[in-house]
Parts: C-alpha cells; structure tokens; sequence
C-alpha cells in the first residue's frame, strides 16, 4: 500500500486539512500548523486539536500526517535575535505537533549567512537539543536535505551525515525527511536509473535508510545541481518521467510517507500529481480509493485525463 498524500491547507482550522486531504483519496498528508509566513501564531484551539486527533485515527492518518515548520525561523542565524525567534518557533512547532498527536516535524537547516558550516552545525544542534529537552512528546524532528542555495546548511548529504552524529543521543526523536528535488537541485541526479541507484547509494553511505520518515516527492523546475529550490508537477520537470518512474519502482522508497509540495496550477491540480505517483509505482490503488477520486473529479474535473489514464491501466 502506498502512504502517498499532498500538503494540504488548514484554511477554517487544522481539522479541516484531514478532510481535505481524505477527499483526494490521499493516504498520507502534510500541514503547516499555522500561517508559515509570519512569525505570529495563535494557540491552536480544544476543539479544533480534538477533532483533528479523531478525524486521524478514524481515517488511518496517524503515522501519516507530518507537521512542517513555517518559513521565517533560521536555526543556523549567526544573529542571536534572529535565533532565538527560531528556537522559540522550534519549540512550539514541536509542542503543536504533538498536541495534534502529528508523529513528524519537517525542519529546514537553515542558513549560516557565510558564517561557515561550522558555525550553523553548532548554532542548529543547540537549537534541537533545546526543543528536545524542554518540549516532553513524542515528536520527531526530520531534518530535510537543502536544494544547494548559498550559505545553506545540509544540502550534502554528509553535513546531514554530521548532523545526526551530533544528535545521535535522541535518535529516538530525530529522523531525515528526503526531498527529491532539493536533492536534485544540490547536484544527485534523480533523472535516470542509473542516477537514482547512484543517489541512493550515496545516501546509504553517508545518511542510512534507518533515519529516513518522510519523502516529498517534487519535480524540478530548474536543471541538474541548478541551487535552486523552484517544485515541479511530477513528471513535469527535469527530474522527468524516467526519473519518478525509478524512484517510485523502487523498494526502498515506497514504503515511506510520500508527500507533495508542488503549487496546483492550470497545468495540474493536487489530485493530478497524487494520481501520476500511482501510476508511476504501477500499483494499483484500493477501490476505495479510486471512488475518492471518481467523486472528486466529478466536481474538479481538471486532473480527469490523468484519472482516464490511470483506469486503462488497472
Ligand atoms: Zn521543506
Ligand atoms: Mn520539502
Ligand atoms: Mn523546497
């Protein structure tokens, strides 16, 4: 079965991502917790937590549902109001997370704005550690591989390789979240079989598959070891069909939450890239699941082609 899911909206409270994400037939899903382009934020509310624990239990979301922290915070800053804000946002993004009984909590690594990799490893462990020791749950931190921007942490996968060494302590609450195209854009071919055996070799070596929680799968926007962290509809990008194809053929890989994180445009809606993923698995959905799909479609139509394409095919 695959656990595949995109990031859903939490517009007219977090419980309603739940339904959205189960009105596309997903199997997996992703939230912000609040806006995650400021930093304010308002206390979740009793009822909203409560229906949200219910409608994730009820659907089978519970160890598929993954919080990502907003965009401001930097957890490597070498300016110390900028970091303590983040720390500060690191911590109730975790305590939110659990009070969603959310298993994962994606993280960027930040940026040592060329204060040196050195520099942001200590700033970004301290920064962890603290939200480990003062928040009490259950919550994993998933650090998440960079696309390769100037001055970003972790977009190799050995700084992510350190990392974890230096976090070895609370591996219990500590895992990797890997996403196709910032790892593409950081230089590891994912266009080829070829590319792919390559890039998970390398990922073995240096990270090990016993971190790994969490996959977003993206297409990208911009070519091979561009830098840039710019999504792409699956297939759509320079990652490619062949490319998604071995990914999602893969053993290894499809046994992981798969989220998405590409923008819905005209070309494709979110239903559309969620069905392009079982298509490429070659598995075939659940019935179940297919008259998620049949009834959305029926009142979205955009994605239908795909929809028809996937139906020939089971
Ligand atoms: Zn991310
Ligand atoms: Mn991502
Ligand atoms: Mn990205």
């Amino acid at each position: 079965m695959l656990h595949v899911g995109v990031h859903v909206s939490i517009g007219g409270g977090v419980d309603k991502a739940v339904d959205r994400a189960y009105n596309y037939g997903a199997t997996a899903f992703q939230i912000f917790t609040r806006n995650p382009r400021g930093w304010k934020y308002t206390p979740l509310k009793q009822e909203e937590i409560t229906l949200f624990r219910e409608k994730i239990s009820r659907w089978g979301y519970r160890e598929y549902a993954v919080a990502h922290m907003p965009y401001l915070p930097n957890l490597a800053s070498p300016d110390d109001d900028i970091y303590e804000k983040s720390v500060e946002s690191l911590k109730n993004e975790v305590e939110r997370a659990g009070l969603l009984n959310i298993p994962y909590l994606v993280i960027h690594l930040g940026s040592h704005k060329g204060a040196g990799f050195e520099k942001g490893r200590s700033r970004l462990i301290k920064a962890v550690m603290k939200a480990l020791d003062e928040v009490d749950n259950n919550v994993m931190i998933l650090l998440e591989n960079m696309a390769g921007q100037k001055n970003n942490m972790g977009s190799r996968f050995e700084e992510i390789g350190i990392l974890l060494k230096d976090l070895e302590s609370y591996s219990d609450r500590i895992g990797v979240c890997f996403d196709t195209c910032h790892a593409f854009a950081a230089g590891y071919d994912l266009s080829t079989p070829e590319g792919v055996e390559k890039t998970i070799e390398e990922y073995e070596t240096h990270i090990g598959f016993e971190w790994l929680k969490v996959i977003h799968l993206n297409d990208s926007r911009y070519e091979l070891a561009s830098g840039r962290d710019v999504h792409e509809h699956i297939g759509m990008g320079y990652i490619g069909i062949n490319g998604f194809r071995a990914i999602l053929t893969n053993k290894k890989i499809i046994k992981y939450p798969l989220i998405l994180e590409t923008p819905v445009d005209k070309r494709r809606g979110d239903l559309g890239n969620i069905m392009m993923v079982w298509y490429l698995s070659g598995l075939k959905p659940p019935s179940d699941i297919i008259k998620k799909w049949e009834e959305y479609i029926e009142k979205n139509p955009q994605d239908k082609e795909i929809f028809d394409k996937i139906l020939k095919n089971i």
